[in-house]
Protein backbone atom coordinates (compact mmCIF):
# COMPACT_ATOMS: atom_id res chain seq x y z
CA UNK A 1 0.00 0.00 0.00
CA UNK A 2 1.44 3.51 -1.11
CA UNK A 3 1.63 6.09 1.75
CA UNK A 4 -1.57 7.41 3.38
CA UNK A 5 -2.43 10.47 3.02
CA UNK A 6 -3.86 12.68 6.02
CA UNK A 7 -5.13 15.77 6.22
CA UNK A 8 -4.64 17.60 9.66
CA UNK A 9 -7.59 20.19 10.38
CA UNK A 10 -6.56 22.05 13.62
CA UNK A 11 -6.35 25.84 14.70
CA UNK A 12 -4.21 25.48 17.63
CA UNK A 13 -0.77 25.76 16.54
CA UNK A 14 0.95 23.50 19.22
CA UNK A 15 -1.32 20.22 19.22
CA UNK A 16 -0.91 21.00 14.81
CA UNK A 17 2.32 20.58 15.18
CA UNK A 18 2.59 17.66 17.13
CA UNK A 19 0.53 15.65 15.35
CA UNK A 20 2.63 16.76 12.18
CA UNK A 21 5.73 15.61 13.65
CA UNK A 22 3.90 12.71 14.85
CA UNK A 23 2.93 11.29 11.24
CA UNK A 24 6.01 13.02 9.77
CA UNK A 25 8.11 10.20 11.86
CA UNK A 26 5.79 7.81 11.03
CA UNK A 27 6.15 8.20 7.74
CA UNK A 28 2.92 9.15 6.33
CA UNK A 29 1.83 11.81 3.78
CA UNK A 30 0.21 14.79 4.89
CA UNK A 31 -1.18 18.47 4.45
CA UNK A 32 -2.20 20.69 7.29
CA UNK A 33 -4.87 23.57 7.96
CA UNK A 34 -6.13 25.95 10.33
CA UNK A 35 -9.38 26.56 9.62
CA UNK A 36 -12.65 25.11 7.36
CA UNK A 37 -12.49 27.00 4.69
CA UNK A 38 -8.52 25.42 3.93
CA UNK A 39 -9.49 22.12 5.05
CA UNK A 40 -12.45 21.67 2.29
CA UNK A 41 -10.12 23.11 -0.30
CA UNK A 42 -7.34 20.84 0.40
CA UNK A 43 -9.63 17.82 1.21
CA UNK A 44 -11.53 18.56 -2.54
CA UNK A 45 -8.27 18.55 -4.53
CA UNK A 46 -6.17 16.24 -2.55
CA UNK A 47 -8.60 13.75 -1.69
CA UNK A 48 -7.06 12.20 1.26
CA UNK A 49 -7.17 8.98 2.94
CA UNK A 50 -8.02 10.43 6.07
CA UNK A 51 -9.09 13.57 7.76
CA UNK A 52 -8.54 14.46 11.62
CA UNK A 53 -10.71 17.30 12.10
CA UNK A 54 -10.93 19.53 15.27
CA UNK A 55 -14.68 20.12 16.01
CA UNK A 56 -13.99 23.72 17.20
CA UNK A 57 -12.84 25.90 14.21
CA UNK A 58 -12.49 29.58 14.23
CA UNK A 59 -14.47 30.17 10.46
CA UNK A 60 -16.94 27.33 10.81
CA UNK A 61 -18.47 24.41 13.00
CA UNK A 62 -16.78 20.85 12.32
CA UNK A 63 -19.96 19.28 12.49
CA UNK A 64 -20.72 21.33 9.04
CA UNK A 65 -17.19 20.66 7.72
CA UNK A 66 -18.17 16.67 7.91
CA UNK A 67 -21.58 17.23 6.63
CA UNK A 68 -19.97 19.41 3.46
CA UNK A 69 -17.19 16.17 2.98
CA UNK A 70 -20.24 13.75 3.25
CA UNK A 71 -22.44 15.39 0.23
CA UNK A 72 -19.30 14.17 -2.01
CA UNK A 73 -16.99 11.82 0.07
CA UNK A 74 -16.46 8.87 2.62
CA UNK A 75 -13.18 9.29 3.42
CA UNK A 76 -12.64 8.69 6.61
CA UNK A 77 -12.95 11.20 9.32
CA UNK A 78 -11.90 11.27 12.71
CA UNK A 79 -12.53 13.85 14.84
CA UNK A 80 -10.52 15.52 17.80
CA UNK A 81 -13.08 16.88 20.54
CA UNK A 82 -12.58 18.02 23.95
CA UNK A 83 -13.90 16.30 26.82
CA UNK A 84 -16.66 18.51 27.43
CA UNK A 85 -17.83 18.04 23.73
CA UNK A 86 -19.70 14.58 24.36
CA UNK A 87 -22.72 15.85 22.59
CA UNK A 88 -20.91 16.85 19.72
CA UNK A 89 -19.00 13.79 19.35
CA UNK A 90 -21.85 11.88 19.09
CA UNK A 91 -23.39 14.70 16.83
CA UNK A 92 -20.07 14.16 14.47
CA UNK A 93 -20.10 10.55 14.44
CA UNK A 94 -24.30 10.64 13.43
CA UNK A 95 -23.35 12.69 10.64
CA UNK A 96 -21.10 10.44 9.34
CA UNK A 97 -17.16 10.41 11.02
CA UNK A 98 -15.79 7.71 11.52
CA UNK A 99 -13.87 7.66 14.82
CA UNK A 100 -12.69 10.36 17.38
CA UNK A 101 -10.35 10.84 20.07
CA UNK A 102 -10.45 13.05 23.07
CA UNK A 103 -7.71 15.55 23.90
CA UNK A 104 -5.97 15.92 25.08
CA UNK A 105 -5.00 12.57 23.51
CA UNK A 106 -1.42 10.47 23.50
CA UNK A 107 0.53 10.18 20.23
CA UNK A 108 0.13 6.48 20.26
CA UNK A 109 -3.31 6.44 20.43
CA UNK A 110 -3.49 8.53 17.93
CA UNK A 111 -1.28 6.46 15.65
CA UNK A 112 -3.73 3.17 17.03
CA UNK A 113 -7.00 4.75 15.45
CA UNK A 114 -5.21 5.44 11.93
CA UNK A 115 -4.09 2.08 11.93
CA UNK A 116 -7.68 0.92 12.62
CA UNK A 117 -8.86 3.24 9.94
CA UNK A 118 -6.10 1.59 7.04
CA UNK A 119 -6.91 -1.30 8.45
CA UNK A 120 -10.39 -0.85 7.21
CA UNK A 121 -9.19 0.85 3.85
CA UNK A 122 -7.62 -2.51 3.05
CA UNK A 123 -11.32 -4.05 3.55
CA UNK A 124 -12.83 -1.89 1.83
CA UNK A 125 -10.43 -1.15 -1.41
CA UNK A 126 -9.95 -4.94 -1.76
CA UNK A 127 -13.86 -6.07 -1.23
CA UNK A 128 -15.96 -6.27 -4.53
CA UNK A 129 -19.34 -4.75 -4.51
CA UNK A 130 -20.79 -7.41 -5.43
CA UNK A 131 -19.87 -9.82 -3.03
CA UNK A 132 -22.14 -11.53 -0.81
CA UNK A 133 -19.58 -12.71 1.98
CA UNK A 134 -17.87 -10.75 4.77
CA UNK A 135 -15.11 -12.35 6.79
CA UNK A 136 -13.40 -10.89 9.52
CA UNK A 137 -10.74 -13.50 11.25
CA UNK A 138 -12.73 -16.86 12.08
CA UNK A 139 -16.59 -14.59 11.96
CA UNK A 140 -18.04 -15.23 8.31
CA UNK A 141 -21.15 -13.67 7.42
CA UNK A 142 -23.34 -14.97 4.44
CA UNK A 143 -25.62 -12.25 3.42
CA UNK A 144 -26.95 -13.98 0.39
CA UNK A 145 -27.94 -16.96 3.29
CA UNK A 146 -28.95 -14.75 6.07
CA UNK A 147 -26.65 -16.64 8.22
CA UNK A 148 -23.27 -16.02 10.11
CA UNK A 149 -20.52 -18.41 11.12
CA UNK A 150 -17.83 -18.01 13.39
CA UNK A 151 -14.65 -20.92 13.32
CA UNK A 152 -16.97 -23.24 10.54
CA UNK A 153 -20.06 -23.48 13.37
CA UNK A 154 -23.26 -21.22 12.06
CA UNK A 155 -23.97 -19.11 15.16
CA UNK A 156 -27.92 -19.08 15.67
CA UNK A 157 -29.28 -15.69 15.92
CA UNK A 158 -32.24 -14.04 16.37
CA UNK A 159 -33.26 -11.93 13.73
CA UNK A 160 -32.33 -8.65 15.80
CA UNK A 161 -28.88 -10.00 16.87
CA UNK A 162 -28.24 -10.96 12.79
CA UNK A 163 -29.32 -7.41 11.66
CA UNK A 164 -27.49 -5.82 14.42
CA UNK A 165 -24.08 -7.71 13.40
CA UNK A 166 -24.31 -7.09 9.79
CA UNK A 167 -25.06 -3.00 10.60
CA UNK A 168 -22.00 -3.55 12.50
CA UNK A 169 -20.17 -5.67 9.68
CA UNK A 170 -20.85 -3.21 7.01
CA UNK A 171 -19.14 -0.70 9.09
CA UNK A 172 -16.38 -2.17 10.47
CA UNK A 173 -13.54 0.19 12.20
CA UNK A 174 -16.34 2.70 12.23
CA UNK A 175 -17.55 3.78 15.66
CA UNK A 176 -21.27 3.20 15.13
CA UNK A 177 -23.64 6.03 18.00
CA UNK A 178 -27.17 4.30 19.61
CA UNK A 179 -29.13 5.94 17.93
CA UNK A 180 -27.26 5.12 14.00
CA UNK A 181 -27.67 1.50 14.87
CA UNK A 182 -31.38 1.58 16.65
CA UNK A 183 -32.56 3.75 13.74
CA UNK A 184 -31.46 0.84 11.00
CA UNK A 185 -32.53 -1.77 13.26
CA UNK A 186 -35.86 -0.18 14.15
CA UNK A 187 -36.73 3.16 12.02
CA UNK A 188 -37.92 6.09 13.53
CA UNK A 189 -38.99 3.93 16.82
CA UNK A 190 -35.51 4.07 17.83
CA UNK A 191 -35.77 6.10 21.11
CA UNK A 192 -37.73 3.43 23.06
CA UNK A 193 -35.67 1.42 21.93
CA UNK A 194 -31.87 1.92 23.32
CA UNK A 195 -32.12 -0.34 26.38
CA UNK A 196 -33.34 -3.53 23.85
CA UNK A 197 -30.13 -2.13 21.77
CA UNK A 198 -27.61 -2.96 24.86
CA UNK A 199 -29.48 -6.45 25.90
CA UNK A 200 -29.15 -7.74 22.23
CA UNK A 201 -25.96 -6.01 21.95
CA UNK A 202 -24.89 -8.43 24.87
CA UNK A 203 -26.30 -12.07 23.71
CA UNK A 204 -24.64 -11.15 20.44
CA UNK A 205 -21.41 -10.34 22.14
CA UNK A 206 -22.09 -13.89 24.86
CA UNK A 207 -22.56 -16.26 21.13
CA UNK A 208 -19.43 -14.68 19.36
CA UNK A 209 -17.34 -14.93 21.74
CA UNK A 210 -18.04 -18.38 22.78
CA UNK A 211 -16.42 -19.87 19.64
CA UNK A 212 -13.59 -17.26 19.81
CA UNK A 213 -12.81 -16.28 23.79
CA UNK A 214 -9.14 -14.92 23.04
CA UNK A 215 -10.67 -11.67 20.82
CA UNK A 216 -13.15 -9.21 20.94
CA UNK A 217 -14.71 -8.51 18.00
CA UNK A 218 -17.10 -5.56 19.02
CA UNK A 219 -15.99 -2.46 21.22
CA UNK A 220 -17.47 -0.56 23.38
CA UNK A 221 -17.39 3.10 23.31
CA UNK A 222 -19.66 3.81 26.84
CA UNK A 223 -22.07 6.75 26.46
CA UNK A 224 -21.39 6.58 22.48
CA UNK A 225 -22.13 3.17 20.98
CA UNK A 226 -20.19 0.16 19.29
CA UNK A 227 -17.58 -0.88 16.82
CA UNK A 228 -16.47 -3.95 15.46
CA UNK A 229 -12.75 -4.13 14.93
CA UNK A 230 -11.08 -5.47 11.35
CA UNK A 231 -9.11 -8.39 12.84
CA1 LIG B 1 -9.91 24.29 18.05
Amino acid sequence: MSKLKILIVEDEAPLRNLIRTTLYTHDYAFETAENAQTALMIASSLNPDLVLLDLGLPDMDGIEVIKRIRSWSNMPIIVLTARSEMSDKITALDCGADDYLTKPFAVEELLARIRVIQRRLSVTQTRLPEEQTFVNGDLRIDFSQGCAFMGGDELHLTPSEYKLLCILARNVGRVLTYRFISREIWGNEWESNTGSLRVFMATLRKKLEKGEKTQSYIQTHVGVGYRMMKL
